[in-house]
């Protein structure tokens, strides 16, 4: 289960796609919990947007997925990072891929370059177990002309798929990506053992290294 959560921050800058905010939580005992969360969207002046999974068994994303009122006090710190982040001013074609939740900073670059009006050409290829699990669905089926998107299916494939459940292979990655010949910047976001994957990949293809760039999201893939 995942939830997107609208918060209201006072005096923090508006912030970049790909960037991620800090979000603390105080216990009554004065125990805190601090997790990273992306920005879902940039550029908003006092409000930062973030999409959350609950993980089984986790300390943080439960509680805002699930608990959270509208209402509550958060601590909330950032925006942070400054080299995975897209800039509209970027004008070379862009490979994004995302595993899971890693979609989150990758939309947040989708929907700069459409707030933008840029013409770089984006392809995200989204890495998920089953289409339930597909965050932000409808606004990725809706067209948006220079992002072309294509889903891959880890665990279940949608009834008449050409492509059979499975994890994402190399053949993935140079069909739904930039050939390396088009020197695409390529964002690659995930759990630790997806973007490990993926990034070797990317450079199996022939992908330049100083144009991939990767966010971890968690310890284990
Ligand atoms: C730069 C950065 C950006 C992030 N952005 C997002 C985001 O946009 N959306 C989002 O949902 N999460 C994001 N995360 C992950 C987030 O910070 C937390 O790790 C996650 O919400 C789990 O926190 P928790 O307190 O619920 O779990 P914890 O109590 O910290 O951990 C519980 C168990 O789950 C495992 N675990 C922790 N995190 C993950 C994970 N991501 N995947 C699988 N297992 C995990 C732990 O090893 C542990 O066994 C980001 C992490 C980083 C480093």
């Amino acid at each position: 289960m995942a939830a997107t959560l609208l918060m209201h921050v006072e005096g923090q800058p508006a912030g970049l796609a790909g960037q991620r905010v800090e979000v603390r939580l105080t216990a009554e005992d004065g125990y805190t919990a601090d997790r990273e969360y992306s920005l879902a969207r940039s550029g908003e002046p006092d409000r930062a947007e973030i999409t959350v999974q609950a993980i089984d068994g986790g300390e943080v994303s439960p509680f805002l997925v699930e608990d959270i009122e509208v209402g509550v006090e958060l601590q909330v710190r950032g925006p942070i990072g400054g080299w995975f982040v897209w800039r509209p001013e970027q004008t070379e074609p862009v490979t994004l891929i995302a595993g899971g939740s890693g979609v989150v900073p990758l939309m947040a670059m989708i929907r700069a370059r459409r707030a933008a009006g840029s013409k770089a050409p984006f392809r995200l290829i989204y890495s998920v177990r089953s289409r339930d699990e597909m965050f932000y669905r409808s606004e990725l089926r809706q067209p948006d002309p220079g992002v072309d998107v294509s889903v891959v299916h880890t665990r279940e494939a949608p009834e008449g798929s050409p492509r059979p459940a499975g994890r994402i292979t190399v053949a993935d990655v140079n069909n739904g990506g930039w050939p390396p010949d088009f020197a695409p910047t390529c964002y690659v976001c995930g759990p630790t053992g997806f973007v490990e994957s993926v990034a070797d990949m990317l450079v199996a293809l022939g992908h330049d290294p100083h144009h991939v760039r990767t966010e971890r999201f968690g310890p284990t893939g």
